[in-house]
């Protein structure tokens, strides 16, 4: 077993452990290994281990992994921000697209996904604590977005997903969790029909779990300390 596999299995283990302390059965949430700055052979191990989707945040970079992993059979998310000038590439190599939070980025992602390609998946980006670096749409313009992103044709919404800023308190991180999760509900009253709330990262998984997250994304409990090609 390689280290990868087995920061995997404890990862696993640690969303197993949330969920039995809420209730929840293990099969309600699923684990998206965040790959971004670690190369193709790290993706590789991850595989070997079973891992089949994986969270990228940087387009080129991703581009240049998916290609170089065309021989597996994996999923790949985009998480990151996503510029206009940039809405090709997504469209032509991500399945997933989690960072929606605009409606021209979408009406560009749906017009520019190939025709011999399955609708691209997608998660509206919410800002739920109001962070002003953040992008996600505010959560009362939430309802709105999702209207015009269903009806559009080559995109399929599948549901919400959040980054909040981290807190080491697990009770305030619940409680910022949960107006994700109160907005997830809401829309789906409304007649959405979303499966996905992607929320819960490293550090706060066992909190997003408790709130109802049915995706974590992982990447440094998996992968490892990251270092960024411009240092920080
Ligand atoms: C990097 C990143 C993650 C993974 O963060 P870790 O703390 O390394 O688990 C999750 N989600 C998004 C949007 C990210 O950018």
């Amino acid at each position: 077993m390689t280290m990868i596999q087995d920061q995997i299995e404890a990862v696993h283990t640690r969303m197993l452990q949330a969920c039995m302390t809420v209730g929840r059965p293990a099969s309600a949430v699923s684990l998206l290994a965040v790959s971004k700055t670690f190369g193709p052979d790290a993706v590789r191990a991850a595989h070997q281990a079973g891992q089949l989707a994986f969270g990228e945040n940087y387009i080129q970079e991703a581009v240049e992994k998916i290609t170089a992993l065309r021989d597996l059979p994996l999923q790949w998310h985009c998480i990151g921000p996503i510029q206009s000038n940039k809405t090709r590439l997504v469209a032509e190599h991500f399945d997933w697209v989690q960072t929606v939070d605009r409606l021209k980025v979408a009406q560009r992602l749906s017009a520019q996904r190939p025709a011999h390609l399955p609708p691209l998946l997608v998660c509206i980006q919410v800002n739920v604590d109001g962070g002003p670096s953040k992008s996600g749409v505010p959560p009362e313009d939430a309802l709105a977005l999702a209207r015009a992103v269903a009806a559009l044709p080559h995109l399929q919404l599948r549901g919400l997903m959040c980054i909040p800023e981290p807190t080491p308190d697990f009770v305030a991180a619940c409680t910022v969790f949960e107006r994700a999760r109160g907005l997830f509900d809401a829309l789906n009253q409304q007649g959405f029909k979303l499966d996905t709330l992607s929320m819960g990262m490293s550090a706060d998984l066992e909190a997003a779990i408790a709130s109802g997250s049915t995706l974590v994304r992982v990447g440094s409990a998996i992968f490892g300390h990251r270092t960024y090609p411009d240092g920080h």
